[in-house]
């Protein structure tokens, strides 16, 4: 009877893996599926307005999956995953040893925030503090314009979008080195507004870190 009770327990307790459904490890994200997202390159991806950006992997099935969960389907456990990830990449770069730096998610509009109820990227950003002991900074740089979705739009439509979509308060500046952290980075046409408004305020010292890019 006991044992019965257990297996029962078992079965609503024990949580599945979100891609391949099995339950051994009552994890989120089992090892074996984690084993297959696969890093990118070890040094930076490319350099905007003098800023270097890194991606910590290749945009395929896995971290696909990983990203467009937590982004869409409120699938907030995968935050701990996303962050991991980039961490572990993060740990690899010679560059990035040795700096004290402050997490910035890319902020999200107001009216986005109510629509799926959190920032994605604010979850992995507190998640890569843990890991990584940096803090994070949630008021420095606010997202003002409502801007449309950016995947259909070529760089230069998705410059003009953007375009004056960041406001930085700088009484939330502290100096420290800034860690702009993003899921995707496509064209490269976010980090670049975030960059031009953060230098406009003054604050130079900016690296980028997004968790993927297609190319
Ligand atoms: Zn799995």
């Amino acid at each position: 009877m006991k044992k019965i009770f257990e297996a029962l327990l078992d079965l609503i307790y024990r949580k599945k893996c979100y891609f391949c459904g099995s339950s051994k490890n009552s994890l989120k994200m089992c090892p074996n599926c984690y084993e297959k997202l696969e890093f990118n390159s070890f040094s930076a991806n490319r350099v905007v307005e003098g800023v270097d950006i890194f991606c910590a992997g290749i945009y395929t099935k896995e971290l696909q999956k990983l990203i467009r969960g937590l982004k869409y389907h409120k699938q907030k456990e995968l935050a701990y995953y996303q962050a991991k990830f980039m961490h572990d990449y993060f740990s690899k770069i010679e560059k990035l040893k040795n700096v004290d730096f402050e997490l910035i998610p890319v902020p999200l509009h107001k009216n986005r925030i109510k629509k799926r109820k959190y920032n994605h990227m604010e979850l992995v950003c507190e998640e890569f503090s843990k890991l990584s002991g940096f803090e994070c900074n949630f008021n420095l740089i606010k997202r003002v314009k409502d801007t449309k979705p950016q995947y259909k739009l070529s760089r230069p439509q998705r410059l003009e979008n953007l375009s004056g979509a960041f406001v930085v308060d700088k009484a939330f500046y502290t100096g420290k080195t800034l860690l702009l952290m993003d899921d995707i980075c496509t064209t490269g046409a976010t980090f670049e507004e975030m960059i031009k408004a953060l230098k406009d305020a003054g604050c130079n010292k900016i690296v980028c870190f997004a968790t993927s890019t297609p190319m």
